[in-house]
């Protein structure tokens, strides 16, 4: 998709560009513990500093729309334009892009993770079908999930 850059500006320049590190940055307040979006100079709960952290990029559709209307030629439509909330915090959201994914196929509240496409010096976060894709990773996630049942029966045996 070619991208229109963002407006990265000082406070919205780790959201806009930790995709460069791969990682999806939000402001938090570590007073409050509690996340801030949309970029701001201070937390609105208490006025302190906020200062970018990672997030685990993993989410669920809010709600979302399809979009049939070419506003750029360059970017083919139909293409879903949603509002994911990040399973960090009960209304943390923003506007994003659902990718990989047939715009028919997402639903409120499917889990998305984050992927990060580039326009200009921004990396935009976007999001895609969450799960495992490939082999080793669905074998990763079964042997992790029998590890925590193994631990769970150790813990009920001691
Ligand atoms: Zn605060």
């Amino acid at each position: 998709m070619q991208r229109i850059p963002p407006p990265v500006t000082g406070v919205s320049r780790p959201f806009w560009t930790g995709g460069a590190q791969r990682q999806l940055l939000i402001l938090w307040c570590g007073t409050c513990e509690r996340w801030a979006h949309p970029p701001r100079e201070t937390c609105p709960g208490c006025g302190g500093a906020l200062t970018p952290q990672a997030v685990s990029g993993r989410g669920t559709v809010f709600t979302f729309t399809i979009n049939h209307h070419a506003f750029n030629p360059a970017v083919p439509v139909p293409y879903v334009i949603a509002i994911v909330e990040l399973e960090e915090q009960h209304g943390l959201r923003f506007t994003t892009n659902i990718v990989d994914c047939d715009p028919e196929a997402v639903w409120i509240g499917m889990p998305v993770q984050v992927d990060f496409e580039p326009a200009g010096e921004a990396w935009v976060p976007v999001f895609r079908p969450a799960g495992p894709s490939t082999l080793s990773e669905i074998v990763g996630t079964a042997e992790r999930s029998i590890g925590v049942l193994g631990q769970a029966a150790i813990t009920g045996a001691a």
